[in-house]
């Protein structure tokens, strides 16, 4: 088995059922919402960037235990909702969705299309951030500096001006929170 292929292997998606305060209607949409980010992240060209990401910055894939993507967005944080988290000594990461709340009026605003691409693109990035933190722990600018650097080469050349792609970088890296 190639590298990548074990990194996809260890990406599951985990309900917490215990959480209050969530409608049975919203249940169905972080359901679907867990669905499209696991095929996201597991997208092969994506994989196969993140092998090449491990091997230049020496992070060993033996590192990652687990990449869990919780079907409920995480608890709110300084105004904000988190897209990952990682327990760097265990080597579990945790990735996010965003509320619902927040998905609707994006959708009433840019479009359904867009939002997927904003979703699946906020999973990438944060998958990437989370496994950066394996390697540079608590230096969070370093993290977040490299992520943006990653995550253009993922997307290839840098969007044009006006475009979606320049929408959905200027949201993730620029905006703060949106
Ligand atoms: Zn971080």
């Amino acid at each position: 088995m190639t590298q990548n292929q074990m990194l996809s292997n260890k990406i599951k998606i985990v309900t917490e059922c215990d959480r209050l305060g969530f409608l049975e209607s919203n249940a169905s949409f972080y359901s679907k919402y867990s669905s499209f980010t696991l095929k996201a992240l597991g997208k092969k060209s994506f994989q196969n960037f993140l092998g090449r990401m491990l091997t230049i910055e020496h992070i060993d894939e033996t590192t990652v235990n687990t990449i869990d993507i919780n079907v409920y967005p995480a608890p709110r944080k300084n105004g904000n909702n988190i897209a990952g988290k990682c327990n760097i000594s265990k080597g579990k990461i945790r990735i996010y969705p965003k509320p619902i709340k927040f998905c609707i009026f994006f959708k009433n605003k840019f479009g359904k299309n867009t939002l997927f691409a904003y979703a699946g693109n906020r999973a990438r990035a944060a998958l990437i951030h989370e496994l950066l933190h394996l390697k540079y722990a608590n230096d969070e600018t370093k993290v977040r500096e490299l992520t943006k650097t990653y995550f253009s080469a993922y997307s290839g050349r840098r969007p044009q001006q006006n475009s979606n792609a320049m929408l959905i970088y200027k949201l993730l890296f620029l905006a703060g929170k949106f």
